[in-house]
């Protein structure tokens, strides 16, 4: 489809187009049914059919046991950080959490709601440019649950690997599920919202380790107790039947590319094109701390952290068919975000343009930076 761009949005971001092309072709007459997918009963058989595929194949491609429930729920990420604390508090035992961004403290800030949270680690000095390497005890200490998020979407940091926790490990991967292989068994508890990693915005992943259901008073409002969703099938209420259709699809087509290591290569490929056109350059910089970078969300700056000319680059690469490419508004500086869907020639069309761009403003960063110095 030669009248689409090369799409870097944070999200709601961009989806493989043979996926879109699939749900246009199945939109107004969805299986033989004489009516679109939308318009059906969330009970009809052919949606049943729809999440039973999803919750199996998400299964399968994280090799989950009975032991966990996969859940499609409402309400995005934010949501989470209330309903997390609202059932998995056990009195008296702080929160421990790990606050490596934004993200990281408005969850913090909705879990102080219901309890105590005991920061045990933080890269709040280093303007969260690291993910904090923390001593083994801490992760021991007695704690209702252990608190991080995986990828740290505004900042460009991910966590490498896992640590080893006491109590159960609780992850906020929004903006990077499904997009490497990981031990489903380390955690309590995941979620993400769909609309990076996994489809349209609407639709929030769970995966929750069942027993950790019950720690919930049964006081809480129904819709906000894990266990309801449990026991109904995601289907207590009316779910976001297109969204968790779209989500199905890509679904299949992460298998179709060789499961979570198969998309773990491409997305190392896609990461390492940009990253290194970002390290052997003297005009841009990565504010990250190497060990510590994301593979999803690369953040740059132009060197002497030039905004006029930050600004012309989002400018011209707009201009020139790359959208998206603007920091977060909290941080500024500029953002390319690379999920799962990015394709490796929009990378690569994004580090030709960054080439010629640096070409023709080499001279105005130079001076900048001498100005700031
Ligand atoms: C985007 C994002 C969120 C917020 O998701 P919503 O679905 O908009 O609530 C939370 N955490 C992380 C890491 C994110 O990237």
């Amino acid at each position: 489809m030669s009248d689409r761009i090369h799409n870097f949005s944070a999200g709601p971001a961009t989806l493989p187009v043979e996926l879109l092309e699939k749900a246009q072709s199945e939109f107004l007459n969805y299986g033989g049914a004489g009516m679109a997918l939308m318009e059906m009963s969330h009970r009809s058989k052919e949606f049943i059919s729809v999440i039973e595929s999803a919750e199996s194949d998400v299964r399968e491609l994280l090799n989950i046991s009975d032991d966990y429930a996969v859940l499609f729920l409402q309400g995005g990420a934010s949501l989470q950080f209330s309903m997390v604390p609202q059932n998995l508090f056990v009195s008296g035992k702080p929160v421990l959490a790990v606050n490596t961004g934004s993200w990281t403290k408005k969850a913090i800030k909705e879990m102080k709601r219901e309890g105590d949270v005991a920061i045990i680690g933080s890269s709040d000095d280093r303007n969260f440019s690291y993910i904090p390497k923390i001593e083994a005890s801490e992760y021991q200490k007695e704690g209702s649950f252990v608190y991080i998020a995986s990828n740290n979407t505004i900042f460009g940091t991910q966590w490498e690997s896992f640590p080893d926790t006491a109590s159960p490990l609780v992850a906020d991967m929004s903006s990077d599920i499904l997009s490497r292989p990981f031990d489903i068994n380390k955690f309590g508890l995941v979620f993400a919202g769909a609309q990076k990693n996994l489809g349209p915005s609407g639709v929030t992943l769970v995966i929750i380790r069942k027993d950790l259901a019950e720690r919930a008073s049964e006081n809480l409002p129904t819709m906000m107790q894990y266990r309801t969703h449990i026991d109904g099938k995601s289907l207590y209420n009316t779910p976001p039947t297109f969204g968790i259709y779209m989500i199905g699809l890509m679904l299949q087509w992460i298998k179709s590319k060789g499961g979570l290591s198969g998309i773990e290569s491409l997305n190392n490929e896609k990461a390492a094109l940009l990253y290194d056109a970002i390290d052997s350059s003297d005009f841009y910089y990565n504010p990250t701390q190497k060990d510590s970078r994301s593979l999803m969300n690369v953040v740059f700056r132009v060197s002497g952290d030039n905004e006029e000319l930050e600004a012309l680059f989002v400018k011209e690469a707009t201009a020139a068919g790359l959208s998206g490419l603007k920091g977060h508004r909290s941080v500024g500086g500029l953002r390319a975000s690379i999920y799962n869907s990015q394709r490796k020639e929009s990378v690569q069309a994004l580090v030709d343009f960054m080439q010629k761009f640096e070409l023709e403003h080499k001279n105005e960063a130079v001076s900048q930076s001498q100005r700031t110095a």
